[in-house]
């Protein structure tokens, strides 16, 4: 049965705000955290905005002035379909704030560079002409473009196919591309199904080209793209000696690099979906990205009940039971990928592949009906 969704059925749900960025406002220690802030008006980006520079959409410095004193400068851009925030300190390699936004807008060029190799909504990019083309022969790719689709294979593999770039049929089957939620027949569904699956991709590193074993397969980058983003644009900043800044991709992943002057590293807190004044949780990252994955981000409701733009792409449906979560790990490619992947997988499996991969640390919030338990799992390791 096709139950196409009337108007007022449907109701595509977003919520931006997840991840709050704290600097120098609170102690970066692992017993500041829990469940509801100290201070809840603390969980606000950088205190004072002024207008922008040349290329960035809007900047604020925390500081200002005095000789030797390292400034704080925050620029905002649009890439990816999203707002990107890059608060960047001076420090031996570039001096002055002038310098950091030129910085910046290197980084947020990069950021579109990588924009227009990798995504579908792009009509030239060379996601657009896989999907086109991918089944019907070869098709050669960028080396990042090729690098990135190893780096998908690898994490389906050791998530047991929980994150799997090739959910673009399911996606457009429950309706997310087109905003318009659609509740599939199980003949549509098992048909979207056998088009999904990342070991029907054959990656050919000789001669560096892409091939679809079925027709109508197609990759969507949207659970890896801004962690990426992340990482390409903190190369940028790292190659010119820049070395303390937090980078935002969206409201879902950020990066750190190193840590505030004087600081362990940056406090970031993941917001409470349910009441913005609280948050689930809070970490130091100190050169590590966070993402966060949420039902909450995109949804649609249907007869009282949601449905999440995050599938379990070996069962077509959108994953129930979780209301987020987070994975932190040194790359912002990784904890992209890894954020979607423990959605899907929920806290066993999860704990599973924290205890196989040391250094990854998840939390995780299960739908429990009642308060918000956040999970840490991976926090004890050495
Ligand atoms: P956000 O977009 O908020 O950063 P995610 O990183 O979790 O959230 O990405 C969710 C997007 O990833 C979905 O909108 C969809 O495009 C894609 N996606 C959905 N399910 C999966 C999955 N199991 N594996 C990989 N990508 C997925
Ligand atoms: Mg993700």
């Amino acid at each position: 049965m096709t139950q196409k969704l009337g108007y007022l059925g449907v109701r595509i749900g977003l919520l931006p705000a997840i991840l709050g960025c704290v600097a120098g406002l609170a102690a970066c220690s692992p017993e500041a955290s829990g469940p509801e802030p100290a201070n809840p008006s603390a969980s606000a980006t950088p205190p004072t905005e002024t207008a922008a520079g040349p290329e960035s959409l809007e900047t604020s410095a925390a500081a200002a002035g005095a000789s030797g004193e390292r400034l704080q400068q925050t620029m905002r851009y649009q890439a990816m379909g999203t707002d990107f925030e890059f608060t960047l300190y001076t420090g031996p390699g570039a001096e002055s704030t002038a310098e950091i936004v030129r910085i910046a807008d290197l980084a947020i060029a990069s950021v579109r560079d990588l924009e227009e190799q990798i995504s579908q909504w792009k009509p030239q990019s060379q996601t657009t002409y896989i999907n086109r083309h991918a089944a019907e022969e070869p098709v050669r790719v960028s080396p990042e473009v090729f690098d990135l689709l190893q780096t998908c294979k690898t994490v389906y593999a050791e998530t047991g196919g929980a994150f799997d770039v090739t959910v673009g049929p399911l996606v457009e089957l429950w309706g997310f591309y087109k905003g318009e939620g659609h509740l599939p027949s199980d003949e549509e569904l098992r048909g979207a199904v056998a088009r999904v699956g990342l070991e029907k991709v054959t990656l050919n590193e000789g001669e560096r080209t892409v091939a679809f074993s079925e027709k109508g397969m197609h990759l969507d980058f949207g659970g890896i793209g801004k962690g990426l983003a992340l990482e390409v644009a903190a190369e940028v900043i790292r190659s010119y000696g820049v070395s303390s800044g937090i980078l935002h991709g969206g409201t879902s992943s950020v990066l750190a690099i190193g840590a505030p002057p004087g600081e362990p590293g940056w406090t970031v807190r993941i917001r409470n979906p349910y009441n913005t004044n609280k948050y689930i949780d809070e970490v130091c990252l100190k050169d590590e990205s966070l993402s966060t994955s949420a039902s909450y981000e995109k949804w649609f409701e249907l007869e009282g009940k949601k449905y999440c733009h995050i599938f379990d792409p070996r069962t077509g449906l959108p994953v129930e039971g979780m209301v987020s979560a987070t994975a932190i790990v040194p790359s912002g490619t990784l904890s992209d990928a890894l954020s979607t992947a423990f959605f899907v997988m929920g806290v066993e499996k999860t704990r599973e592949y924290c205890r196989e991969h040391p250094g990854v640390r998840a939390i995780l919030v299960p739908h429990t009906g009642g308060e918000l338990e956040p999970r840490r799992i991976g926090f004890d390791a050495p």
